[in-house]
């Protein structure tokens, strides 16, 4: 087997959940020849239509059989690659529908409504 990382030649170093373990003999990194947790078969787009279906995480992990952690880090990793379609510049006038905010602590939350 050839080495992931520096095409150099691996060997045989232990097992893991019944799969063969190899070890490069040159950057010593372990690897396998076929990966265990197959997260990468869930696409950004499956789990932006869950997410836009109303399902939560939880519920979203559950769907697509893979652990919460995972589907919070896709989320999160999608959501850094979007761009904001306009920018909000400074001077500007704008209206707001709703304002949530807080002073103190969190238990007493102020709702402003504008007309
Ligand atoms: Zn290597």
């Amino acid at each position: 087997m050839q080495c992931h990382y520096c095409q150099n030649t691996c060997i045989k170093k232990g097992w893991s959940k019944n799969t063969q373990k190899h070890q490069c003999k040159t950057c010593f990194k372990y690897q396998r020849e076929q990966w265990v947790y197959q997260s990468y078969r869930v696409t950004d787009r499956q789990i932006i239509q869950l997410t836009k279906e109303g399902c939560g995480i939880r519920s979203t992990a559950r769907i697509l059989e893979f652990s919460s952690t995972t589907i919070i880090r896709r989320i999160l990793r999608i959501a850094s690659n979007l761009k904001r379609k306009t920018p909000i510049s400074f001077g500007q006038t704008y209206q707001v529908d709703e304002l949530f905010t807080y002073i103190g602590n969190k238990t007493t939350a102020f709702v402003l409504l504008t007309p």
